[in-house]
């Protein structure tokens, strides 16, 4: 389960900004997920909480905002929207496709107190 490792690198972006701004708690850690970053939220969400134990994010809510896969398709020469990796373009079929978008995870910000 890869999630671990995500959750570990989590905690350490969280304690970092907690430090550099002198926070005593994290009340909240939002994460962007791409739709294309194979991310499973189930274990993600489970990974967090026990990673967290025992740091300044302890108790943190997690907020997941999911962000659409982004391509570019090369036979419509556009940009598509898909909900999968390996899906075809949605508007010609094509599976000519450049992942460009959503196929990442970040921490978009963080509550503290
Ligand atoms: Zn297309």
């Amino acid at each position: 389960m890869h999630e671990m490792s995500l959750a570990e690198s989590v905690r350490e972006i969280v304690e970092d900004t907690a430090r550099a701004n002198g926070a005593r708690r994290v009340s909240v850690v939002r994460l962007e997920i791409g739709r294309l970053a194979q991310v499973e939220m189930a274990a993600m969400r489970f990974a967090f909480e026990v990673v967290q134990r025992g740091s300044v994010a302890e108790g943190a809510r997690l907020e997941i905002v999911e962000t659409d896969g982004t391509a570019w398709c090369m036979r419509c020469s556009a940009p598509v929207v898909i909900g999968h990796r390996g899906d075809p373009c949605p508007t010609c079929q094509s599976f000519q496709l450049q992942v460009t978008g959503g196929d990442r995870m970040r921490v978009m910000d963080i509550e503290i107190e």
